[in-house]
């Protein structure tokens, strides 16, 4: 039996149908801009989320690293959540690839206020001070358990930047996530950030590729900043056929995997062993096991039921939804977690 994949969301494979539709893909030079799948995806979803202009990467990571190299220069200081995958996860991008410090906010698993923006921003007039440039948003908020933003306060940050000067982007690798239990529309989602990067293969289950989005002179200077990196990648529409594939196909199944995640908690919550299961509002649960019950210990067995999770810190678990995850890899999981309670 396969095992029950639950270590992350990029763990999907493509389906029949989507290897269907790379096959297919019409194809030309994308350095050249004549790709017409890779133009067809960025267009695409910059009028979807109301920006001019769409730049394919390779990951969702490089989107964000060139939305930060392009936002700033040398010496200036990122805002972002203390949990942030520009900060936590992107190999120390943020600092090696545009020389920035970082300030970090305590949110409220990973979401911030505005008047804590307020709070961080330097005086641009005192010399000792790294210039303040970009506020980073991450939504869901991966390390806060997939947690959503309320929008209205994402516009006060937005009016909090445009005060100070600051650009804004966002991380929206799972933006669709968010969407799925808002209802807020992707221009809703775009309308107040100067940039944002948006996955596609996560939820929405592609092979490979991030697209990054903002206007059209900040899409220019993207565009020769990923040239710069290599990221520059020539007849990349089969990658981007799979990702318009999953925007057609796979946005109306997160619903599923929200349930999924629920009912994922609600097991989690009746073992003896866990101190805390974070709220689930999305994909992803996160659980705090209690002192004297080794992650590692739990990870294993569970892999002995062929179930993999993720370690995700000191007593913390991640286990996370996705398209590979039906409702018997559910049962499976639930199962197997009785198991473990029943043992201790
Ligand atoms: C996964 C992820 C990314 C980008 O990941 P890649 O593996 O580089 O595509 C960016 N931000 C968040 C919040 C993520 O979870």
């Amino acid at each position: 039996m396969l095992p029950v994949d639950l270590r992350s969301d990029t763990v999907t494979l493509p389906t029949p149908a989507m290897r269907a539709a790379m096959a297919a893909a019409p194809v030309g030079d994308d350095v050249f801009g004549e790709d017409p799948s890779v133009n067809a995806l960025e267009e695409r979803l910059a009028a979807m989320f109301g920006h001019a202009a769409g730049l394919f990467c390779a990951s969702g990571t490089m989107a964000n690293q060139i939305a930060i190299r392009a936002h700033t220069k040398p010496g200036d200081e990122v805002i972002c959540d203390e949990g942030a995958h520009i900060y936590r996860f992107e190999g120390g991008g943020t600092m090696a690839n545009s020389g920035c410090s970082v300030k970090l906010l305590h949110g409220d698993r990973g979401r911030f206020k505005a008047e804590q923006v307020a709070e961080a921003v330097n005086d641009p007039g005192n010399p000792h001070f790294p210039v303040s440039r970009l506020v980073v948003v991450e939504n869901t908020a991966n390390r806060g358990g997939g947690s959503i933003w309320n929008l209205e306060e994402v516009r006060r940050i937005r009016a909090m930047c445009t005060d100070h000067r600051l650009a804004i982007h966002l991380d929206g690798a799972r933006i669709f996530n968010a969407m799925a239990v808002d209802g807020r529309t992707p221009a809703q989602w775009g309308a107040p950030f100067d940039s944002l990067s948006v996955c596609l293969s996560k939820g929405l289950g592609a092979p490979v590729g991030s697209v990054l989005l903002g206007g059209k002179s900040f899409i220019a200077e993207a565009r020769r900043v990923r040239k710069r990196l290599g990221g520059g990648m020539r007849q990349a529409g089969m990658l981007a056929a799979a990702g318009l594939y999953a925007l057609d196909h796979h946005v109306a199944g997160l619903s599923a995997d929200h349930q999924r995640a629920l009912h994922l908690s609600l097991a989690l919550k009746a073992l003896p062993f866990t101190e805390e299961v974070l709220p689930v509002e999305t994909n992803i649960v996160v659980t705090r096991l209690a002192a004297g019950h080794p992650v590692k210990e739990f990870m294993a067995q569970l892999r002995r039921s062929g179930i993999l999770v993720a370690e995700f810190g000191p007593n913390l678990v991640r286990m996370v939804t996705h398209l590979g995850i039906d409702d018997d890899a559910v049962h499976r999981t639930v199962q197997a977690l009785e198991q473990i309670g029943n043992e201790k």
